[in-house]
């Protein structure tokens, strides 16, 4: 069995290191003796095919990228959707987050999404900036992160990814971070996302890996010590006194 992970637009969408998630979601792979491929498609490539992918990974970008980028998104709008509700296992980040959802409202623009997500962004007076701890139900671990956002996620009745323990999350206001649908994680938590939260990398293999072969239960653990005491000391950095 090999997984084919899918990097979209990384000569675009590929803010403070976003990649590094796909290195990791590779070597967690390889680690457990499973084969994994990281397949790129950037803005020369003219043609998209889902059929044979397991992961599709969406970074982060700046507004001005965005708007590059959402053009050529938009032409891929129908594979994109039919491999999300097909189970399809999809990681997003911020900017990618945001192209999810059905626009982002900046103040001269407002660029179409894909609409896979029942979502909508606007832009906000102030950049939301910081460290960020959550707690989510998918995981026991709380998940840390960097976040770096103009805009506000309004998620209405979507499922979030976490409660926002520390930071600001979607809107600043509601106090959740993130969406989680079928087998799609959407976050504004940037750069090593998945290195410092390796329950949440776990969680998205298995999916992808659940979805490729019929009857898997769960991956094999891994030795996480260090991860672990990394994850912990951010989160009580940050615990409120
Ligand atoms: N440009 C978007 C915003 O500022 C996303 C930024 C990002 O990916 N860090 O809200």
């Amino acid at each position: 069995m090999k997984i084919k992970i899918l990097h979209l637009f990384p000569d675009l969408l590929n803010l403070y290191g976003d990649k590094g998630n796909i290195e990791c979601m590779r070597k967690r792979l390889v680690w457990r003796g499973i084969d994994a491929e990281v397949i790129t498609h950037t803005c020369l490539d003219k043609k998209l095919d889902l059929s044979d992918i397991d992961i599709v990974f969406i970074g982060g970008g700046s507004d001005r990228e965005q708007k590059i980028v959402c053009d050529k998104l938009l032409a891929y709008k129908k594979e994109l959707k039919d491999y999300v509700e097909n189970n399809g296992t999809l990681v997003a980040v911020c900017g990618g987050y945001q192209l999810l959802g059905k626009y982002y409202k900046l103040q001269d623009k407002t660029i179409e999404g894909l609409g896979i997500l029942d979502i909508f962004t606007e832009q906000g007076k102030k950049r939301l900036i910081g460290n960020i701890v959550l707690e989510s139900e998918l995981i026991d671990d709380k998940i840390v992160g960097f976040e770096n956002h103009g805009g506000r996620t309004y998620i209405g009745r979507h499922t979030p990814l976490g409660k926002v323990v520390y930071g600001y999350g979607n809107d600043e206001k509601t106090g959740y971070e993130g969406v989680v649908y079928k087998n799609v994680v959407a976050t504004y938590l940037h750069g090593p996302l998945l290195p410092k939260n390796p329950a949440l990398c776990d969680y998205i293999l298995t999916n992808a890996v659940r979805r490729k072969k019929s009857g898997f239960i769960a991956l094999e653990p891994l030795e996480d010590a260090l991860e672990k005491t990394a994850n912990e000391y951010i989160v009580n950095r940050f615990k409120r006194k």
